[in-house]
């Protein structure tokens, strides 16, 4: 079933239309990425996924239902982006139980929850660590785990592994595809690198000037002829 539903969805700033008339279905428990250069709209359509942009028309639906309509704190979505946006004064622990503790949530469940989502991003033994004393990577992961104890239902990446070097994209990628798995979330990530897509998604949405150019699985869209 489709969990995220964007139908006729225009998006624009100003005079600007960033994005004309998009229809797309994104299914429950996918790993879906929008490819494509800078500007052809990416960025624009996970803001309107979050909520986080009215649609100048059409409709951003979560499980039926009409994001716009629903408080910020129960879409069940969640946000990762390329700066990690960490609390640099706060451990890795206290950084993974923030939103857990602005829930009001028992200490012992913070405590187990916040445990287990560190342990998901294999960063058991990093709880007493500040931000600046980890690797790009475990700062990567530290975002991700920070995201996931929420339990959302759709977990929205932008550009997630473009801060880090060749190498620890290549591992983050085994590791993002492996937590995806593991707790089964949607995820819809951003990027402008075709074999980062390619490696990861189960389906690709090639985009172009706000529009859908293909759209399919990644042996669909580049299968050798
Ligand atoms: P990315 O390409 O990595 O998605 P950008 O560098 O295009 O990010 O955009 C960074 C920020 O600047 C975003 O908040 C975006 O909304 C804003 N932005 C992008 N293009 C424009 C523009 N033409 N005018 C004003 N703000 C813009
Ligand atoms: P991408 O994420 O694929 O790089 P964006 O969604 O950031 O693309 O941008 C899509 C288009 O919308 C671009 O033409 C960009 O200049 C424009 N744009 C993005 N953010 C803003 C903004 N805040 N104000 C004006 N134009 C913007």
């Amino acid at each position: 079933d489709a969990i995220v539903r964007l139908s006729k969805l225009t998006l624009s700033y100003g005079k600007t239309i960033a994005v004309p008339d998009l229809d797309l279905d994104i299914m429950e428990g996918e790993l879906i990425a929008l490819l494509g250069p800078s500007g052809c709209g990416k960025t624009t359509t996970m803001r309107a996924i979050a909520g986080l942009l009215t649609p100048t028309s059409g409709t951003v639906e979560i499980n039926g239902r009409d994001v716009t309509r629903i408080a910020a704190n129960k879409r069940g979505i969640g946000l990762v982006f390329q700066s990690y946006a960490l609390f640099p004064h706060l451990s890795a622990f206290e950084n993974v139980a923030f939103g857990l503790r602005l829930k009001r949530m028992p200490e012992a469940e913070i405590k187990s929850r916040t445990d287990a989502g560190i342990a998901t991003v294999g960063l058991s033994g990093f709880e007493a660590r500040k931000p600046a004393e980890m690797s790009g990577g475990q700062q990567q992961r530290l975002a991700l785990a920070r995201s996931l104890v929420m339990e959302p239902k759709v977990l929205l990446l932008d550009e997630p592994l473009s801060n880090l070097d060749a190498r620890l994209r290549l591992e983050m990628r085994t590791e993002l595809q492996r937590v995806q798995k593991e707790t089964g979330v949607t995820m819809v990530f951003v990027t402008h690198d075709q074999a980062e897509a390619l490696a990861l998604a189960d389906r690709i949405v090639l985009m172009k000037d706000g529009k859908i150019e293909q759209l399919g699985t990644p042996s669909e869209l580049y299968a050798e002829p």
